[in-house]
């Protein structure tokens, strides 16, 4: 049996893009059906991101998605940056005039959702899109099931793959699922989740010999570590005391603040562009048009650029016919999008260390983290970056 239900959007992927997508749309008054192949506690239990710019914060919080960003999130004026034992605060609002706030994505997801649902929005849990058909007619589809296999189609005028790195939406677009412009590196990151107080008041970006480094922060009793490890790293291999061991030796200058480590993962990042955006009246958004490693925090913050875009290409063509913007979504994206790709490869290769690096690699590299940190045209780089270029309105 086949379900047929017939919408203006058909949005896959309850991700922040979205959910923040559909968000937006029915703030103007256009439908959508939202559906994600997990179930909402895992949606909302799944740890990620945590640093959100200073114009994403505007958004959640000006669009009504989230009210808690501002009350239970924390602003960060600045991040260290440490090498040879030395730490280098880089100032952001002396900098930028602007900060980042530390707001995990799992309580943007819970804010997004809770709001969708008291919106009476179509929000659907356990259904996975299986594929997208009749891209380049006016009536897109979306075939998928539900975790009974019930088979849904969702008939739209406009389809939208939100779902994430390994997105089916992308083959509709670029003609495979793999299609775009691919870096990958000979480095993962293990994170840790532990019960103990902060080490630092802000995020620590470590480069020492034995390699990379993140201090961050959860709350006053959790905090989140990574530290640069083999991309074949077994999770569950090393004891708790080689895990302060690692992350110790990676902070030198600075002594962490040790406690019960309860989560472990290792997380192997790449460099992703799809070669196209849009096919017709399908198009990509967030993860599933392009994924960054995770250094310079930005693919959340990606995602919402994306979205702001696209909502409003969305709104001139469903409301109005207009079809300028949404032909000039593309291009508009992606000159933000190899933006966030040069920082976030920057940020990653001027702070690992490859494990092939030479002594001239290693010399060179203290000599960029000097270039950047002693120059106030340096440190402003890295600050608007971090901290996020201006949305186009
Ligand atoms: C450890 C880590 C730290 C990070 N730190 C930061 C940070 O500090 N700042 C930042 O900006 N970014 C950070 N990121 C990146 C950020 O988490 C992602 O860029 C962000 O989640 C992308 O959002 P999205 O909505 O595009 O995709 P996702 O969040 O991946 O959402 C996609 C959704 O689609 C669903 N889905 C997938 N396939 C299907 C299907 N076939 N049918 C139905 N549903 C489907 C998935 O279940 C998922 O819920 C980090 C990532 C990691 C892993």
């Amino acid at each position: 049996m086949t379900n047929t239900l017939r919408t203006r959007v058909a949005i896959v992927g309850a991700g922040p893009a979205g959910l923040l997508l559909s968000h937006l749309l029915a703030a103007s008054g256009i439908e959508s059906v939202v559906i994600d192949s997990r179930t909402r506690d895992e949606i909302e239990s799944t740890i990620r991101a945590g640093i959100l710019e200073h114009g994403t914060v505007r958004v959640l919080d000006e669009s009504g998605a989230s009210d808690r960003v501002l009350t239970s999130g924390h602003r960060h004026d600045g991040i260290e940056l440490r090498f040879e034992g030395e730490g280098h605060r880089i100032d952001f609002p002396s900098l930028t005039g602007r900060s980042v706030w530390l707001y995990p994505q799992h309580e943007v997801l819970k804010d997004l959702i809770a709001a969708r649902l008291a919106g009476g929005q179509d929000l659907r849990f356990g259904v996975t899109a299986e594929r997208i058909e009749d891209a380049e007619t006016a009536r897109p589809r979306v075939v998928a099931s539900d975790a009974d296999g019930t088979s849904l189609e969702i008939e739209a005028d406009f389809v939208v793959g939100a779902d994430g790195s390994r997105s089916i939406a992308r083959a509709a677009v670029t003609g495979s699922s793999t299609g775009g412009y691919f870096r990958e590196y000979p480095f993962a990151w293990f994170g840790i989740l532990c019960e103990a107080p902060p080490s630092s008041e802000e995020l620590i970006y470590s480069n020492s010999p034995n390699g990379f480094a993140l201090i961050s922060q959860r709350s006053a009793t959790v905090q989140r570590m990574y530290f640069q490890c083999d991309p074949g790293a077994d999770p569950h291999a090393p004891s708790e005391a080689e895990l302060w061991d690692a992350l110790q030796s990676r902070v030198p200058g600075t002594t962490l603040k040790e406690g019960r480590i309860f989560q472990r993962d290792v997380l192997r990042f790449r460099s992703f562009v799809a070669h196209e955006l849009r096919r017709g009246r399908v198009a990509l958004i967030g993860d599933a048009a392009h994924t960054v490693p995770p250094t310079g925090a930005k693919g959340m913050n990606l995602a919402i650029a994306d979205v702001l875009l696209l909502e409003k290409a969305l709104r001139a063509l469903l409301e109005d016919g207009d079809e300028r913007a949404i032909d000039a979504f593309p291009e508009k994206a992606l000159r933000r999008i190899w933006k966030a790709q040069h920082f976030s490869w920057w940020m990653t290769s001027m702070l690992h260390v490859a494990p092939d690096a030479s002594d001239f690699d290693r010399r060179r590299q203290v000599g960029e983290l000097r270039s950047v940190v002693e120059s106030e045209a340096g440190r402003t780089y890295l600050a608007e970056a971090y901290t996020g270029w201006p949305f186009e309105d």
